[in-house]
């Protein structure tokens, strides 16, 4: 399935860029590995009384600038060595967006949509008894990822608090607001995304509203984007979800398709005038200004980066580009505005929680998206300074800027013992 493991191309992510800061060799050496990683057993009954397992995972890549954070991610083809690279993926996100934060990621192998509702909440309960000395507001903090949501967030705060003996809020974010969630925070991955490419467009001078755009994915992120654009006044003329979607040349009216999504209908079954159903090989090839990748990992490989014929990509989803397919589009010029810069918003906005959480004192929605704008923006000004400094592209001055803040963090506070 994978062009190659995940985890080995976060490392080969890695010791590209410590080439080019010129890493000591222990530094480098040292963030290659994760600081721990651990395999659980989930034991659940099921709703037919019998006993399942299920595997899950939790790994702490980096807590060199803080406690770790990441979310965690329920899906039946999660492996070990995947959320290992997500974990490191998370630490060079939360570095680069400046918050005091280190990074780690978990993952279930269950897909959601396979079991009952009692049976999700049973394995969230247990998965997080069995990972409970590993987490913590001060520890690590879990957050929704593909296949959790608010609710799985509610299980996992209330089962560490119920084992704490009182309510800690701080210990997961992107929780339901009525129990110490922000404003923002579901739509944060989607509203970062938003901003990131209004801010391209205006300062290299490309008219968003006239740009023909195609997004994979029509998740929490996937959907948020496109409603955005849509009411922006974009034309939006392919998305698609993993079974496939929906394509039209005079553009997709989103809102049509959230109602559709919601009543539980696949993309691709949507019928309407000029509109055409394709699959995701197909969504690759269409010609657009504004590629959005927003599904999982490895989407645009070696084998499909030379049939892409877009101006920019937004990467909404983390490492949808394998490395092969991100040299393929620098040649041609492709424009890759980067999964960590791009879609921070989500982990942006779980700072906010987490302050607010600690704090007690909760901001109001207009606080949120301003505070984000200005970070997320802030963001985007230094890698563009540093990629234009550098002659490089917007991933590696990303990648830089994130990677020598821990390697300088780890260098002052030096190896333990
Ligand atoms: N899962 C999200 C991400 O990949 C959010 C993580 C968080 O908020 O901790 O960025």
């Amino acid at each position: 399935m994978w062009e190659i493991n995940p985890y080995e191309i976060a490392k080969i992510e890695l010791e590209f860029i410590a080439k080019k800061l010129d890493l000591p060799p222990n530094i480098e050496k040292f963030l290659k590995n994760v600081e721990r990683s651990v395999i659980v057993s989930i034991p659940v009954i099921m709703d037919d009384g019998n006993l399942k397992i299920f595997e899950g995972f939790r790994v702490q890549h980096s807590s060199v600038l803080g406690p770790c954070k990441g979310g965690v991610r329920y899906s039946q083809l999660v492996t070990l060595d995947e959320i290992k690279a997500l974990a490191m993926l998370m630490t060079w996100k939360t570095s680069l967006h400046r918050l005091p934060f280190g990074g780690s990621k978990g993952g279930v192998c269950v897909y959601p949509k396979n079991v009952s509702k009692r049976e999700l909440e049973q394995i969230t309960r247990r998965y997080t008894a069995e990972i409970i000395n590993m987490i913590g507001p001060n520890k690590d903090i879990p957050a929704p990822d593909i296949g959790t949501d608010a609710q799985t967030m509610a299980y996992i705060m209330d089962t560490y608090s119920m084992q704490h003996g009182k309510t800690i809020p701080g210990v997961v974010t992107g929780k339901p607001i009525e129990i110490g969630g922000s404003p923002g925070r579901s739509d944060a991955a989607g509203t970062g995304l938003f901003f990131v490419i209004e801010k391209y467009c205006e300062k290299f001078d490309y008219d968003l509203k006239s740009m023909t755009i195609v997004i994979q994915g029509f998740g929490k992120v996937g959907s948020v984007i496109a409603k955005k654009l849509y009411e922006y006044g974009c034309k939006i003329i392919a998305i698609t979800e993993l079974a496939g979607g929906v394509y039209s040349e005079k553009g997709l009216d989103v809102d049509l398709l959230i109602e559709w999504r919601d009543k539980g209908k696949f993309l691709k079954d949507f019928k309407g005038n000029s509109i055409k159903s394709i699959t995701n090989e197909e969504l690759f090839k269409i010609k657009c200004d504004l590629l959005i990748p927003v599904a999982t990992e490895n989407q645009i490989t070696k084998h499909n980066a030379n049939d892409i014929d877009c101006k920019i990509i937004l990467e909404g989803a983390n490492g949808p580009t394998t490395p092969k397919a991100d040299e393929i589009l620098n040649k041609k010029g492709t424009i890759i505005i980067p999964d960590i810069l791009a879609n921070g918003g989500g982990v942006i906005v779980s700072y906010f929680e987490y302050v607010q959480d600690i704090n007690a004192y909760y901001w109001d929605l207009e606080r949120v998206n301003k505070e984000l704008k200005k970070i997320i923006l802030d963001t985007f000004e230094n890698v563009c300074n540093l990629a234009k400094e550098k002659k490089e592209s917007l991933r590696t001055a990303s990648y830089m800027i994130a990677v020598s803040r821990v390697a300088k963090a780890l260098q002052l506070r030096g190896i333990f013992p």
